[in-house]
Protein backbone atom coordinates (compact mmCIF):
# COMPACT_ATOMS: atom_id res chain seq x y z
CA UNK A 1 0.00 0.00 0.00
CA UNK A 2 1.75 3.61 -0.64
CA UNK A 3 1.16 6.38 1.33
CA UNK A 4 -1.87 8.03 -0.26
CA UNK A 5 -3.53 4.70 -0.02
CA UNK A 6 -2.68 4.52 3.41
CA UNK A 7 -4.03 8.40 4.22
CA UNK A 8 -7.12 7.64 2.27
CA UNK A 9 -7.85 4.85 4.40
CA UNK A 10 -6.95 6.33 7.54
CA UNK A 11 -9.26 8.99 6.64
CA UNK A 12 -12.02 6.58 5.65
CA UNK A 13 -11.58 4.69 8.89
CA UNK A 14 -11.89 8.00 10.90
CA UNK A 15 -15.23 8.53 9.85
CA UNK A 16 -16.69 5.41 12.00
CA UNK A 17 -17.11 5.55 15.38
CA UNK A 18 -14.88 3.14 18.07
CA UNK A 19 -12.61 0.17 15.87
CA UNK A 20 -13.68 0.44 12.68
CA UNK A 21 -13.44 -3.42 12.53
CA UNK A 22 -16.09 -3.82 15.08
CA UNK A 23 -18.35 -2.06 12.36
CA UNK A 24 -21.31 -3.72 12.50
CA UNK A 25 -23.31 -5.43 9.64
CA UNK A 26 -26.36 -3.84 8.05
CA UNK A 27 -28.70 -6.91 8.92
CA UNK A 28 -28.99 -8.40 11.92
CA UNK A 29 -26.59 -11.23 11.23
CA UNK A 30 -23.87 -12.33 9.13
CA UNK A 31 -21.54 -15.37 8.62
CA UNK A 32 -18.03 -14.97 7.92
CA UNK A 33 -17.08 -17.54 4.23
CA UNK A 34 -13.29 -17.20 5.34
CA UNK A 35 -13.76 -18.79 8.75
CA UNK A 36 -17.41 -20.10 9.51
CA UNK A 37 -17.81 -17.16 12.30
CA UNK A 38 -21.33 -16.06 12.87
CA UNK A 39 -22.02 -11.99 14.01
CA UNK A 40 -25.61 -12.18 16.15
CA UNK A 41 -26.93 -10.29 18.58
CA UNK A 42 -23.89 -8.15 18.53
CA UNK A 43 -21.30 -10.19 18.69
CA UNK A 44 -19.13 -12.47 16.67
CA UNK A 45 -18.88 -16.06 17.89
CA UNK A 46 -18.36 -19.43 16.86
CA UNK A 47 -21.56 -21.48 15.66
CA UNK A 48 -23.00 -24.71 14.84
CA UNK A 49 -25.67 -23.67 12.69
CA UNK A 50 -25.84 -19.94 10.83
CA UNK A 51 -28.97 -18.63 11.01
CA UNK A 52 -30.82 -18.78 7.54
CA UNK A 53 -30.63 -15.27 7.33
CA UNK A 54 -27.39 -14.70 7.58
CA UNK A 55 -25.56 -12.51 4.85
CA UNK A 56 -22.29 -13.07 3.91
CA UNK A 57 -19.44 -10.86 5.72
CA UNK A 58 -15.80 -11.16 6.95
CA UNK A 59 -15.33 -10.91 10.35
CA UNK A 60 -13.10 -8.35 11.99
CA UNK A 61 -10.76 -10.87 12.55
CA UNK A 62 -10.45 -11.83 8.82
CA UNK A 63 -10.37 -8.13 7.54
CA UNK A 64 -7.55 -7.78 10.08
CA UNK A 65 -5.78 -10.95 8.31
CA UNK A 66 -6.38 -9.30 4.75
CA UNK A 67 -5.25 -6.16 5.61
CA UNK A 68 -1.87 -7.59 7.29
CA UNK A 69 -3.28 -4.80 10.21
CA UNK A 70 -2.69 -6.31 13.98
CA UNK A 71 -4.43 -5.51 17.04
CA UNK A 72 -1.42 -6.85 19.22
CA UNK A 73 2.35 -6.98 18.42
CA UNK A 74 4.77 -8.98 20.81
CA UNK A 75 8.54 -8.55 20.68
CA UNK A 76 10.64 -11.52 21.74
CA UNK A 77 14.33 -11.66 22.16
CA UNK A 78 17.46 -12.89 24.17
CA UNK A 79 19.31 -16.02 24.16
CA UNK A 80 16.91 -17.68 26.47
CA UNK A 81 14.19 -17.57 23.48
CA UNK A 82 17.00 -19.31 21.17
CA UNK A 83 17.50 -21.74 22.86
CA UNK A 84 13.73 -22.60 24.09
CA UNK A 85 12.63 -21.49 21.03
CA UNK A 86 10.34 -24.82 19.93
CA UNK A 87 8.88 -24.61 23.30
CA UNK A 88 7.98 -20.84 23.31
CA UNK A 89 6.17 -21.32 19.90
CA UNK A 90 4.25 -24.32 21.22
CA UNK A 91 3.64 -22.12 24.33
CA UNK A 92 2.28 -19.29 21.85
CA UNK A 93 0.15 -21.93 19.44
CA UNK A 94 -1.32 -23.11 22.63
CA UNK A 95 -2.72 -19.81 23.75
CA UNK A 96 -4.37 -18.98 20.75
CA UNK A 97 -6.04 -22.69 20.40
CA UNK A 98 -7.54 -21.67 24.04
CA UNK A 99 -7.86 -18.09 24.00
CA UNK A 100 -9.56 -18.53 19.99
CA UNK A 101 -12.21 -21.17 20.56
CA UNK A 102 -13.96 -18.83 23.36
CA UNK A 103 -13.43 -15.35 21.26
CA UNK A 104 -13.60 -15.88 17.50
CA UNK A 105 -11.75 -12.23 16.63
CA UNK A 106 -8.64 -13.42 18.83
CA UNK A 107 -6.34 -15.10 16.75
CA UNK A 108 -2.36 -15.12 15.72
CA UNK A 109 -2.67 -13.10 12.66
CA UNK A 110 1.43 -13.79 11.72
CA UNK A 111 4.91 -15.40 13.57
CA UNK A 112 7.61 -14.42 12.16
CA UNK A 113 11.12 -15.57 13.04
CA UNK A 114 14.72 -14.32 13.05
CA UNK A 115 18.12 -14.93 14.43
CA UNK A 116 17.84 -13.43 17.90
CA UNK A 117 13.79 -12.23 17.77
CA UNK A 118 10.12 -13.91 17.13
CA UNK A 119 7.52 -11.18 16.07
CA UNK A 120 4.17 -12.44 16.58
CA UNK A 121 1.23 -10.45 15.42
CA UNK A 122 -2.65 -10.88 16.35
CA UNK A 123 -6.03 -10.23 15.79
CA UNK A 124 -7.09 -9.11 19.21
CA UNK A 125 -5.37 -7.23 21.62
CA UNK A 126 -6.90 -9.93 24.50
CA UNK A 127 -4.91 -12.65 23.05
CA UNK A 128 -1.62 -10.66 22.65
CA UNK A 129 -1.71 -9.82 26.56
CA UNK A 130 -2.87 -13.42 27.40
CA UNK A 131 0.50 -14.46 25.37
CA UNK A 132 2.85 -12.06 27.27
CA UNK A 133 0.96 -12.88 30.57
CA UNK A 134 1.88 -16.82 29.46
CA UNK A 135 5.28 -16.32 28.32
CA UNK A 136 5.72 -14.08 32.24
CA UNK A 137 4.08 -16.76 34.13
CA UNK A 138 6.13 -19.41 32.55
CA UNK A 139 9.38 -18.07 31.91
CA UNK A 140 9.78 -14.69 33.68
CA UNK A 141 12.04 -12.30 31.89
CA UNK A 142 11.37 -8.68 31.40
CA UNK A 143 7.93 -7.80 29.83
CA UNK A 144 6.89 -4.06 28.94
CA UNK A 145 3.34 -3.58 27.24
CA UNK A 146 2.48 -0.15 25.73
CA UNK A 147 -0.81 0.65 24.44
CA UNK A 148 -2.00 3.18 21.96
CA UNK A 149 -3.65 6.35 22.88
CA UNK A 150 -7.01 4.59 21.63
CA UNK A 151 -6.10 1.61 23.56
CA UNK A 152 -6.88 -0.66 20.43
CA UNK A 153 -3.47 -1.99 19.82
CA UNK A 154 -1.23 -3.15 21.73
CA UNK A 155 2.73 -3.72 21.89
CA UNK A 156 4.83 -6.09 24.08
CA UNK A 157 8.25 -6.75 24.11
CA UNK A 158 9.29 -9.72 26.21
CA UNK A 159 13.08 -10.53 26.41
CA UNK A 160 15.33 -12.77 28.35
CA UNK A 161 18.93 -13.09 28.41
ZN1 LIG B 1 -13.70 -14.61 9.57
Amino acid sequence: MDKQQQSQKNQLYTTHHGDPYLKPPSSGSALCPQCGAVYQQGRWAWQDSPPAEAQSLACPACQRIADGEPAGTLQLSGDFLDEHRDEILNLIHNTEAAEKAQHALERLLKVSEEQGSVQVTTTGVHLANRIGHALSAAYKGRIEYSYSEDERHVGIHWHRD
